[in-house]
């Protein structure tokens, strides 16, 4: 999709890390973070929102958790837990249409959600 952010972080047409990437997903921090550790993991295939998914996806969307769940390892959060969401139009506080999966954790000893 021509106007997306994240489909041009994608293409690498925004310079971009990425944390992760495989054929399916890219994976690089969130540029606002509301947590000490707040990666985006990011369908490859553009997807506006989950209310877009189909059965098709389903096998997409269970790799995006492996993956969340890999990361979260890697990120070093794995033991103390951390939170994965997925916002889902304006609503739900979706901002950015092109599917991803929020990775947030990094708060040690503090609760998550209070
Ligand atoms: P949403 O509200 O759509 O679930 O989440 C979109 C997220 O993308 C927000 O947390 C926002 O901070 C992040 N974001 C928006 N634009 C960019 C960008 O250009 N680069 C990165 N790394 N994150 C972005
Ligand atoms: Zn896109």
């Amino acid at each position: 999709m021509e106007d997306c952010i994240f489909c041009k972080i994608i293409k690498g047409e925004i310079p971009t890390d990425f944390v992760y990437q495989d054929d399916d997903f890219v994976v690089f921090k969130d540029i606002n973070p509301k947590a000490p550790v707040h990666l985006l993991i990011v369908t490859k295939k553009h997807l506006p929102s989950l209310n877009g998914a189909t059965k098709e996806d389903q096998a997409l969307l269970g790799k995006g958790l492996l993956i969340s769940k890999k990361i979260a390892k890697k990120e070093g959060i794995r033991e103390d837990g951390y939170r994965i969401g997925i916002n889902v139009g304006k609503g739900g506080g979706q901002d950015i249409f092109h599917l991803h999966i929020h990775l947030l954790g990094g708060w040690r000893d503090k609760k998550a959600i209070s």
